[in-house]
């Protein structure tokens, strides 16, 4: 069995009670970084192995993986933060592990995207998630692309590239379309603005922007 495990955004706090009895009985927890996950799983008293699973490594491990939990290792995947698999490492191995009817269960729990779009207070019953732009080629055809569709979408984006995103939202949707920038979502020094694309864009560019940041995007009228 490979269980997909959700790990806390920012709050040590958000994370349920079966993800940790996942992570104590599973035989290994494959982790982003292992640094990373060593600090959660010795918050929580948790001495299980953990083994590298990163974007770096992830196609040359992928199978030699799958045949070890075919033979019937139970394994934990997590990443740095979040959800496995949404913009972070995960999918090739799901997709191997289903391939080869190895059972996965992931568990409900943390990613960034839900909460920024639940609090932005723009439309949410159907929305696109697109998680990272390309930085450089095909960016401006995907700008394009987003800025047609009718409902809500969903960016992750890096603060020193945020006054940028959102110049180059007004300038494909309109600097009048509602947006909303979510940061340092269940942090001490959470920031949720929603506004006109040239207001937020106003907002960001007056004060250094920090942190880490999903960017919400309202819907063509
Ligand atoms: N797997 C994660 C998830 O389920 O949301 C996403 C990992 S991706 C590498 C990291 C990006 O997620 C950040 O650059 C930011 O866009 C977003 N993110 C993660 N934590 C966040 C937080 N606490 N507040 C706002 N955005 C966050």
């Amino acid at each position: 069995m490979l269980y997909v495990v959700p790990t806390p955004i920012g709050n040590l706090e958000d994370i349920t009670l079966r993800a940790l009895r996942i992570l104590r009985e599973a035989k290994i927890v494959l982790a982003e970084d292992t640094r990373t996950s060593r600090k959660l799983l010795d918050h929580y008293q948790i001495t299980t192995p953990l083994r590298a699973f990163h974007a770096f490594n992830e196609h040359a491990v992928v199978e030699k993986i799958a045949d070890e939990l075919a033979a019937g290792a139970d394994m934990a995947l997590v990443s740095d933060a979040g959800t496995p698999g949404i913009s972070d490492p995960g999918f090739l191995l799901v997709r191997a592990c289903v391939r080869r009817g190895v059972k996965v269960e992931c568990l409900p729990g943390p990613t960034a995207f839900v909460p920024a779009l639940v609090a932005s207070g723009l439309p949410c019953d159907t929305f696109h998630f697109e998680g990272f732009l390309p930085h450089k080629k095909g960016r401006q055809t995907r700008l394009r692309w987003l800025a047609e569709l009718p409902h809500t979408f969903v960016l992750y984006e890096s603060p020193h590239r945020l006054v940028r995103c959102l110049d180059e939202l007004a300038a494909v949707c309109g600097p009048d379309r509602p947006a909303c920038v979510a940061r340092e979502l269940s942090k001490l020094h959470e920031e949720v603005k929603t506004a006109p694309l040239n207001a937020l864009h106003a907002h960001f560019t007056a004060k250094e922007v920090k942190g880490e940041i999903v960017v919400v995007v309202g819907g063509k009228p």
